[in-house]
């Protein structure tokens, strides 16, 4: 049996927050969309239309689709996007599925084609894992999980009925997907086939995380600096009491400098001598966490997110052990990480060397970070 496949990709994609449509996203060398298209790269799929926002079309024609693709201007719903793209549809069959579900198991396809052939439709679905309550106001109240299914795509239908059911839809329909819109129009009953967990719909910027897995940079930093007198002791954004304090031209944060070094070198760029060079007036006492938000800034326009830190702190004195976790807490909140994504550790050189001395203050640090 020959079908077609309608694409929706009419949406703008703007929950993923990437500055980008979500279906233009990487996953490692083919981005969203292009991998949804190869989950119907199949002998029997007729014509693939790509339902698309005017706003991605220069970007969309520029993919190397296949022959049997075809572009449709979508519409202001979602709704009116699938009706216009059903007058490409010409096959007995049509398949509507999402355009950024591009990890569609080619088993829960066959098993909806062939349910559609049994049934006359086949809508996609998996069952609740989770508890489920129902929210009325400040109430709740527990559902049985084992009456709820969500619902996913593709969903399919016998050409001719969904057309009819869309050509009596209100112009202003809005309908979440086409099942229910076939359902209240044509009043059929909906047959559902098992869906798979991995059929995963990238709506936000953890799924896109999520999507191309452990696509992790590591990065490494080091400083020192000198304690003097008449300085207040900075390390990770908070004072620590101390009779002496980090000599530089910054406050002398020396555990955020060298946190900062490495979350630049896991992103190859240069380090914070060149970014905040100490001949520069405007650095000048600068809270070093006015930095780090720069920083920070930076690895959010390049698509990076921080996954986790880790430094070794090296003093002979002060005792850093009743600040860790305070420490630990104010990074985890710059950062925006959780609190467990950052750990540090404090250690003296047994009085050898310059730190041993108490000349000075050293750390060295690891970042890890993804790239989205
Ligand atoms: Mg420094």
């Amino acid at each position: 049996m020959k079908f077609d496949v309608i694409l929706a990709c009419g949406g703008s994609g703007s929950r993923c927050n990437l500055g980008y449509n979500k279906l233009a996203f990487n996953l490692g060398g083919i981005s969203v969309l292009e991998k949804t298209v190869s989950c119907f790269n199949r002998e029997d799929a007729d014509k693939i239309i790509i339902s698309y926002n005017h706003n991605d079309l220069d970007w969309i024609k520029t993919l190397p689709l296949p022959p049997n693709a075809v572009l449709c201007p979508g519409g202001n719903t979602r709704a009116q996007s699938i009706k216009n793209a059903l007058k490409f549809a010409d096959c007995d069959y049509v398949v509507i599925h999402d355009g950024a579900r591009p990890f569609l198991p080619a088993k829960c396809l066959s098993d909806g084609l062939s349910d559609a052939l049994k049934y006359g439709n086949s809508v996609l679905y998996v069952p609740s894992t989770d508890s489920l309550r129902s929210i009325d106001g400040d109430v709740s109240f527990t559902v049985d999980r084992n009456s709820i299914a969500r619902i996913q795509t593709p969903q399919i239908f016998i050409t001719e009925e969904i057309k009819r059911a869309y050509s009596l839809a209100e112009e202003n329909a809005e309908f979440t997907d086409d099942a229910t819109l076939y359902e209240y129009y044509l009043q059929k009953k909906i047959h559902l086939t098992k869906g798979s967990e991995s059929n995963i719909k990238i709506t936000t910027r953890e799924d896109c995380e999520r999507a191309i897995g452990a696509d992790i940079y590591i990065g490494n930093g080091w400083d020192t600096h000198r304690l003097g007198e008449n300085r207040d002791l900075i390390l990770g954004g908070i004072k620590i009491p101390h009779d002496k304090g980090l000599i530089a031209h910054s406050d002398g944060d020396v555990l955020i400098h060298a946190i900062m070094d490495a979350i630049l070198s896991a992103m190859h760029e240069r380090d914070i001598g060149t970014l905040f060079p100490d001949t520069d007036e405007k650095y000048k006492n600068i809270s070093s966490v006015k930095l780090l938000e720069e920083v920070l800034e930076l690895a959010r326009s390049k698509g990076f997110s921080i996954k986790s830190v880790s430094a070794v702190i090296m003093a002979q004195k002060p005792k850093l052990a009743p600040h860790i976790v305070s420490i630990e807490k104010n990074l985890a909140n710059i950062l925006s990480v959780d609190e467990n994504r950052v750990s540090l550790t404090a250690t003296t050189t047994e009085k050898l060397g310059m730190v041993g001395r108490e000349e000075g203050i050293s750390v060295s640090s690891v970042a890890t970070l993804q790239k989205i």
